[in-house]
């Protein structure tokens, strides 16, 4: 049962990005007002997630890395929170601590002591008392030092630290009213101030010259009476009603055209604040710039699209980012119309 059990761990925890994911997302369910993620050797030699939030009761913490731990069943149903983490929910712990030694060390704000509890290739340890702050630290070490097969996968050490650096800066750059960091090898990668403004995240993720070409992005749909302003937002074939848009609101911040890098990866796209991957959300950004992007070169964008919920598809597939939308010609206007007139609106 324990083979079966590290099989399926090896299938859903893929690499160290993937745990370091994981662990943020427990923070920010715990409201977490300060994360601080920190990884040896890409997230091979060790990963650490400290947090502020709520914290884990003593008496909870064997429970919390139990399957099926999770205190969140009701949002079993809510495919919204599925993004990226679907047949996971209520395991990440549990399925985390199967294929690598796993502490969880705790104390909740009110109470006197902390504790913790280790987890080795699925063996869980009794809890014991630990010194420690407020809130919840969670260290994972000797990753898939159980699965030699899953641990043959690992690229390079900068390869995985570029994707935990991924999965880390889109939290980031999704929560700018928490103080997010990243430290590599004893390093810091960056470190947000949790104030609130998206600007200032991307200042501390992506530098000054990048925070100062960015222009704000911020559309909402024309409801205004009959669609005769020939704004375009209902000429696209899609069958979307004004009482209920296709796309509720697109808003962010995008670079000017001059401001670019070789790789799409700093095109961020949020869909109902998931971060997510959508060619669709990438090329309308794109043809939102139209001929102005030298060959080859990329804008910097952090967007967040709101739409309804039942019109988004989050489950393509369980493991992957990717998504759907039902209305994806009324998407892709509405994000190529929001980022052109932001750029207009900039002399750009
Ligand atoms: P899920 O998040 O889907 O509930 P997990 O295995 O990720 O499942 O976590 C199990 C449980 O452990 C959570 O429901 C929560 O009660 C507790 N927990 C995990 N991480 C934290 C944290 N950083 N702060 C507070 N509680 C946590
Ligand atoms: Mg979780």
């Amino acid at each position: 049962e324990r083979t079966v059990q590290r099989i399926a761990a090896g299938e859903v925890v893929e690499r160290p990005a993937s745990v370091v994911k994981e662990l943020i997302e427990n923070s920010l369910d715990a409201g977490a007002s300060r994360v601080a993620v920190s990884v040896e050797s890409g997230g091979t030699g060790g990963i650490r997630v400290r947090d502020d939030g709520v914290g884990i009761p003593a008496d909870q913490l064997e429970a919390a890395v139990a399957e099926h731990a999770t205190s969140k069943i009701a949002d079993i149903e809510d495919l919204d929170r599925g993004v990226g983490t679907l047949g996971f929910r209520g395991e990440a712990l549990y399925t985390v601590g199967a294929v690598s030694r796993l502490t969880v060390r705790s104390r909740p704000p009110d109470a006197e002591a902390g504790a913790e509890i280790t987890v080795e290739g699925g063996d869980v340890g009794d809890p014991r008392p630990a010194g420690c702050p407020e809130g919840t630290t969670v260290e994972v070490d000797d990753l898939f030092y159980n699965t030699p097969a899953r641990k043959k996968f690992l690229k390079r050490t900068t390869t995985e630290f570029d994707h935990v650096n991924t999965v880390v800066t889109g939290y980031a750059l999704a929560n700018p009213d928490v103080a997010v960091s990243l430290e590599h090898d004893g390093r810091e990668t960056f470190s947000t101030e949790g104030n609130g403004d998206l600007r200032s995240a991307v200042l501390a993720v992506y530098g000054r010259e990048v925070a100062e070409a960015m222009v704000d992005v911020e559309w909402t749909p024309d409801l205004g009476g009959d669609d005769d302003d020939n704004d375009g937002s209902d000429n696209d074939g899609s069958d979307n009603d004004e009482a209920d848009p296709a796309v509720r609101r697109v808003t962010g911040l995008v670079s000017h055209p001059e401001t670019t890098r070789s790789t799409r990866e700093y095109l961020a796209t949020y869909v109902n604040d998931r971060y997510v991957t959508a060619s669709a959300l990438r090329e309308a950004t794109l043809d939102a710039y139209g001929g102005q992007l030298a060959p080859d070169r990329y804008p910097f964008a952090v967007l967040f699209v709101e739409v309804p919920s039942g019109d988004v598809d989050v489950n393509v597939h369980p493991r992957k980012l990717e998504v759907r939308f039902d209305e994806e010609l009324a998407v892709r206007a509405a994000v190529e119309e929001a980022v052109e007139e932001a750029l207009l609106d900039h002399g750009l």
